[in-house]
């Protein structure tokens, strides 16, 4: 062994525990899920930094009903076509952004992160469940959270969406880039009027001041696109419906 050989073999055994250490701080994030003894009733137990599943006040989702008139502003979206890869993260299908979507209101500009599904919805509109929901994750540069969602409803065949579905793999951790980009902007409806509301992450932590717009127009994806989701990640991914206390759902 020359000397190159042996500082190849140190640099890979330090890599390895590096990556081994990062491995075991992961497992440390305590595993939820959305069924069993970490299902979502637990979620609040599973750990110190969950705590707002279970006591927070403002959590989602939540049905939407009695809503308020308002004169809310439009959306303003800067979408372009990013959508560069499709993860499955093991709890949902994940679409990653490249940086520069950009969404602006009440005076904020939220950038694009990811779009992930949840089927059923989660989200309910007047008792109404839909069987998929798109969450357009959003932040801004102090990293206040938007989301905006959208539901779809079995129908027409979705060819924004089919872009991603295409490449979607049932084992958890994959990842596939996107050969043909999605442009968010063609996931929408037609239409941008929204309900608005505030509430929480949907998942561990449940950290509360997200910032909800909930289309109100519905959308639509073929029922084999529906059922494509349901085979790949083969449990309900939606957290159930929360409790909305005092706050008001304007339109
Ligand atoms: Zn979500």
């Amino acid at each position: 062994m020359n000397k190159i050989n042996i500082s190849v073999s140190i640099f890979s055994i330090a890599l390895f525990a590096v990556v081994f250490a990062m491995q075991s701080m992961a497992s440390e994030n305590p595993h939820w899920e959305y069924y069993g003894d970490n299902g979502p009733d637990a979620w609040g137990r599973l750990d110190q930094s969950y705590i707002m599943c279970a006591e927070g006040k403002n959590q989602s989702p939540i049905n939407l009903t009695n809503m308020i008139e308002g004169s809310l502003p439009d959306l303003k979206l800067k979408y372009s076509k990013s959508g560069t890869e499709v993860v499955n993260n093991g709890h949902t299908i994940q679409v990653n952004f490249a940086p520069g979507n950009t969404m602006t209101v009440e005076g904020r500009t939220f950038e694009l992160k990811q779009v992930h599904f949840h089927s059923p919805s989660e989200n309910n509109i007047e008792g109404k469940s839909y069987p998929l929901e798109g969450h357009f994750v959003h932040a801004d540069k102090a990293g206040n959270l938007a989301v905006i969602a959208i539901l779809y409803d079995h129908g027409e065949h979705n060819n924004e969406l089919e872009k991603a579905w295409e490449y979607m793999s049932a084992s958890s951790g994959d990842k596939h880039m996107l050969p043909n980009k999605i442009n968010a902007s063609k996931l929408f409806p037609e239409k941008h009027a929204y309900y608005r509301f505030n509430g929480s992450l949907t998942t561990p932590p449940c950290s509360e001041g997200v910032r909800w717009f909930v289309m109100k127009d519905i959308n639509n994806a073929s029922q084999r696109q529906v059922r494509k989701f349901i085979s790949v990640i083969p449990h309900d991914n939606n957290r159930p419906l929360q409790a909305i206390n005092a706050r008001e759902v304007i339109q």
